[in-house]
């Protein structure tokens, strides 16, 4: 496999880079991501995932898009109102790079299709707005040893971190039991461009995991409060007891 004189010019930026170069690229042509969710935090997952030139590239969601979406959901446009997101997020993608295969699925996670709906990737993003369906995917990749790169928002907040199966701490480790229903109003608020800020950072661990390059978020939560405009991380350890990944009673 090699890049065609079209790519060479698109990725340019990419291929002055020592870390990424051609070699790098082609790694990047090769990589196959699965984003579940083209809402807030999927928007910008996509959008640099594409550009990029991640050269298989799905994305899961069930949902139509709704005016009160595109204050943050900036895949989705005025003109895609009541349009499935999937075919939404397909067309301005494909638009933005159309070197690239895009495989857009209209469903929704559950138990059941978890295993099939990842398999053919290498890296599951989580760009779920609720607890049930990332605790389906965390447990699907722990089965599948596929990385899980999750992040979250809430108002003014944001946290990601990258579940490596069999290296580091899963989901479950961190979040043994979902948050309680009421704990967050439902809807809950949130600042646009904080999905940004944490969505463009699960972008670029999955270009880093396909690279092999730098530190990766594995056992380590980042947390992005955007009103103090600061970023603490908090240390995780694999918990032996954890339900998923390690010896605890499954639920
Ligand atoms: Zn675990």
């Amino acid at each position: 496999m090699s890049l065609n004189d079209r790519e060479k010019k698109r990725y340019t930026r990419h291929l002055i880079l020592d870390e990424i170069g051609e070699e790098g690229q082609l790694r990047l042509k090769n990589g196959k991501v699965v984003v579940v969710g083209t809402g807030g935090l999927g928007s910008p997952v996509l959008y640099y995932l594409a550009a990029a030139g991640v050269g298989c590239l799905g994305l899961v969601d069930n949902d139509s898009v709704d005016l009160s979406n595109l204050q943050r959901q900036i895949l989705h446009r005025t003109g895609d109102l009541s349009r499935p997101k999937a075919v939404s997020a397909y067309e301005k993608l494909n638009d933005l790079n159309p070197e690239i295969n895009i495989k857009p699925l209209i469903e929704r996670v559950t138990a059941d299709n978890a295993d099939e709906i990842i398999s053919g990737y290498d890296i599951v993003v989580d760009a779920t707005d609720n607890f049930p369906s990332r605790f389906i995917l965390n447990k699907a990749c722990i089965r599948a040893g596929k990385p899980f790169i999750h992040g979250g928002i809430l108002g003014f907040f944001g946290q990601v971190t990258t579940i490596m199966p069999g290296q580091g701490p899963c989901l479950q480790c961190l979040f043994r039991e979902p948050p309680t229903p009421g704990a967050v109003p439902s809807p809950p608020g949130v600042v646009g461009a904080v999905a940004g800020t944490i969505g463009t950072i699960q972008a670029v661990e999955a270009v880093k995991i396909i690279l092999g390059a730098g530190d990766i978020l594995s056992g380590r939560l980042l947390m992005y409060d955007s009103l103090e405009l600061s970023f603490r991380e908090i240390t995780v350890k694999k918990d032996p007891g954890c339900p998923v990944c390690g010896s605890g009673e499954d639920r």
